[in-house]
C-alpha cells in the first residue's frame, strides 16, 4: 500500500500539478511569497501552521495543522493520512460509484456543505460524469488513492455513495437498510434489530452485511447483481421495512419522523431511491469525535457498543484486525438478484 502510494506520488510529480507543488512559492499569496524570498526560515517561524505542508500521494496538503474537530483535537493532516492509509479498503466501495461529499472548510465548528455534483470550484482528480443526473452538473466519482487524498485536501470529510455504479446507473447493485434508533433506546435493541433484519433477508434467500454508521446507528447492506431497476429495488426495500415494522411493531417503525420513532428504531429504506446515498464503509463522519463507518462480521455485532464504536483515534487497531480477517471478505463473491416475487411475498406476509 505504502509502496503503491509512493509509486503514484512519483508518477504524479511529473504532471503539471506536481510541478506546481514543487514550486509552491509561486502560488502563495504575494506577501508570503515576498517574505519567503527574503528569508524562508523567518517566514516559517512566523507561520508555523502554513509551513507544515506535506505531500501525500502526490497531493500538496495545505493547512495541515488546522484543527477540524476540537472535541478529539483531530487536525486536517490526520484525516488526510487516514484516507491515504485506508485507500486500499475504501476504494472498492467508492470506485465508479457516484459520491456525495460533506465538506467542512473551517472544520466542524464552521459551516459544512453537502455536495452532490461538481461545482464551480473543481475538485482536482475526481472523475466527472456528465448527463447521469439530468438537469444537474456532473456526478463525481473517487477512483484512485490520489483522488481520495485530493478530496480530503479539499476539506471533504464524509463520503456518501449511490447504490449503483456509473457504468450501469439504472440498475442498483445493493440495497441499504439504515437503522436509526431513538437516542433513548439501549444499544442492545439495535443489535437485535439488525439481527432481525438479517434474518428476514436470509429467509428471502438474501445475504446481508453489517457496518457501523460512524454516527448513531447501523447499516445493513445487501449486495445485488444488477438486474432490477430503481423502482423495483425501492419497492422491495419498502416492503421489507414495512414487514419488519409489522412483525415487531414495538421495536421498528418504517415511518420517518421522531414522533413515530419513540423508543423504536426507524428502518430507513429511503436510501434506496435513485440519487440517494449512504455513508461509505471506512468513511469518516463529520461529527464531534470523528466516527468511522466500519464493516463488521455478523458474529462481531454483539461486542459493539454503538454506531461510533470506532473513531479516528482507535481505527488503526481495527484496520490491523481487518487486514488479518476481512469481515466483508465474502461481499464481492455474493451473487443474488431481487425479483418482483420477493416484494410480493413480503407484501402478502406483512398484512
Ligand atoms: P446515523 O447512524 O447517525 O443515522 P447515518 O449515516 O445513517 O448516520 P446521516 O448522516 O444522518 O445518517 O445521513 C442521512 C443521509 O442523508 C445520508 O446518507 C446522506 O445521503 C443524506 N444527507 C446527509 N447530510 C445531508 C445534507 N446536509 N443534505 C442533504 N442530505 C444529506
Ligand atoms: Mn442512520
Amino acid at each position: 500500500m505504502q509502496d503503491a502510494l509512493k509509486a503514484k506520488a512519483a508518477t504524479t510529480a511529473r504532471t503539471p500539478r506536481g510541478e506546481r507543488a514543487q514550486t509552491s512559492d509561486a502560488a502563495a499569496p504575494a506577501s508570503l511569497a515576498a517574505s519567503v524570498h527574503r528569508s524562508p526560515r523567518a517566514a516559517r517561524r512566523r507561520r508555523p501552521g502554513s509551513a507544515a505542508e506535506s505531500e501525500i500521494a502526490g497531493i500538496r496538503i495545505t493547512s495541515a495543522r488546522r484543527v477540524i474537530d476540537a472535541d478529539s483535537g483531530t487536525h486536517k493532516l490526520e484525516l488526510v493520512r487516514y484516507y491515504a492509509r485506508v485507500a486500499r479498503w475504501i476504494l472498492p466501495h467508492l470506485r465508479e460509484r457516484p459520491v456525495s461529499l460533506v465538506r467542512a472548510p473551517r472544520g466542524l465548528s464552521g459551516e459544512t456543505f453537502f455536495q452532490r455534483h461538481s461545482g464551480r470550484a473543481p475538485l482536482p482528480e475526481l472523475t466527472e460524469h456528465e448527463g447521469l443526473d439530468p438537469g444537474h452538473p456532473a456526478l463525481l466519482t473517487i477512483d484512485t488513492p490520489t483522488a481520495l487524498v485530493s478530496a480530503a485536501q479539499m476539506d471533504v470529510i464524509e463520503l456518501h455513495t449511490w447504490n449503483a455504479c456509473v457504468g450501469d446507473i439504472e440498475r442498483p447493485d445493493r440495497v441499504v437498510f439504515d437503522l436509526d434508533p431513538d437516542p433513548a433506546l439501549g444499544w442492545d435493541r439495535m443489535i437485535e434489530a439488525a439481527q432481525r433484519t438479517r434474518a428476514l433477508l436470509a429467509e428471502l434467500g438474501l445475504e446481508s452485511f453489517c457496518k457501523t454508521s460512524g454516527g448513531k446507528g447501523l447499516h445493513v447492506v445487501v449486495p445485488l447483481t444488477p438486474a432490477a431497476g430503481w423502482d423495483e429495488v425501492k419497492a422491495f426495500s419498502r416492503a421489507a421495512a414495512q414487514h419488519l415494522a409489522s412483525m415487531w411493531p414495538t421495536q421498528f417503525t418504517a415511518t420517518m419522523g421522531p414522533e413515530h420513532r419513540k423508543k423504536k428504531i426507524f428502518i430507513d429504506y429511503l436510501r434506496n431511491a435513485r440519487g440517494a446515498s449512504t455513508a461509505a464503509a471506512y468513511g469518516v463522519r463529520a461529527r464531534p469525535g470523528m466516527g468511522v463507518s466500519v464493516p463488521i462480521a455478523w458474529d462481531e455485532l454483539e461486542a459493539t457498543t454503538g454506531g461510533a464504536h470506532w473513531i479516528l483515534s482507535n481505527i488503526d487497531t481495527r484496520l490491523a484486525a481487518i487486514e488479518h480477517a476481512d469481515p466483508w471478505g465474502a461481499y464481492g463473491r455474493v451473487q443474488q438478484k431481487l425479483t418482483a416475487e420477493l416484494t410480493f411475498e413480503l407484501e402478502a406476509g406483512g398484512k
